[in-house]
């Protein structure tokens, strides 16, 4: 990995109206406003006006049953199953782009994908935004992987470990006709890594202006029961208000199979419940 480049999906920087030079792009962003940025539309920060950056590729293979028996797969497939349109760009080229489309927003999100298996790039990204203006930074993670300089760089962790449900074993593969060169065994050996998940609380402990939350997907009540018993029992230093449920699915439907489950246990437990704006106000298509 080199500090000079970063390997974006094919979203790459969105949502935008200028390109790195500054020049008007043709066509309006995916959000059809005539204006770059969108809403963060998950966790605590729900409702921010943010611009993302999507990384290319990713350490885990997700994908979840439904309760109607539909297989539904990561929504950032893009990123994570089939980086085939991933671009390598210079980082200078990213920070422009950047630079010429936050216009009044001081939040960026930098998502994946999993950010944190090409972490050199993003903190030579984060280093040149942060000397040219003010900018308060977000990474989505799942949680299985840390390096200091990028921590060390990032104001707000948003981290989604991955419980048991989303490995993709052999069924799910056949039902999606996807083929990875992955066995389900390394997602269930890479998916849940209580040491680096405690390494991302105790920073946000000793510095007091970050913040964290652990975002867990769930569609069953017994996954409740695996997120306190395999995670949130071996972890210390988190808050009821720092674990935020988020119902399974990637489109209206889907989430409407799932959503009471979350809904119920935050209120029972004093947790957190994350909506997905993206999919209600922009019907989940990739860019918003
Ligand atoms: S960790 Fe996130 S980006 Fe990677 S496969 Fe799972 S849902 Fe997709």
């Amino acid at each position: 990995m080199t500090n000079d480049y970063i390997f974006l999906a094919p979203e790459a920087v969105f949502p935008i109206i200028k390109d790195e030079s500054g020049n008007s792009l043709a066509h309006r962003p995916a959000t059809g406003f005539p204006l770059a940025g969108t809403l963060q539309g998950e966790g605590k920060m729900a409702g921010v006006p943010v611009l993302f950056v999507r990384t290319a590729g990713c350490n885990l293979r997700c994908m979840w049953n439904l309760p109607d028996g539909a297989v539904s797969l990561c929504d950032t497939p893009l990123a994570s199953f089939d980086t085939r349109g991933e671009k390598k760009v210079e980082v200078n080229s990213v920070k422009n782009i950047i630079l010429n489309n936050l216009g009044k927003m001081n939040h960026l999100v930098i998502s994946g994908g999993e950010p944190f298996i090409q972490p050199e790039g993003l903190v030579t990204l984060i280093r040149a935004l942060k000397a040219e203006r003010p900018l308060h930074v977000a990474v989505e993670t799942n949680g299985t992987l840390f390096h200091k300089e990028l921590v060390d760089e990032i104001d707000f962790f948003s981290i989604s470990p991955k419980l048991k449900n989303s490995i993709p074993t052999f069924e799910k593969l056949e039902k999606t006709r996807t083929h990875i060169p992955f066995e389900p065994a390394q997602a269930e050996k890479t998916r849940r890594n209580i040491a680096v998940l405690q390494q991302f609380i105790d920073h946000c402990i000793a510095i007091p202006q970050k913040d964290f939350q652990l975002k867990f997907v769930v569609q069953h009540h017994d996954e409740l029961v695996e997120i306190e018993e395999s995670f949130l029992t071996h972890l210390t230093g988190w808050k009821p208000d720092d674990i935020v449920l988020m119902p399974l699915g990637s489109t209206p439907e889907e989430l409407r199979q799932t959503r009471m489950v979350a809904v119920e246990a935050a209120i029972e437990r004093g947790w957190r419940f994350s909506p997905r704006l993206q999919i209600n106000y922009f019907g989940g298509v990739s860019g918003v």
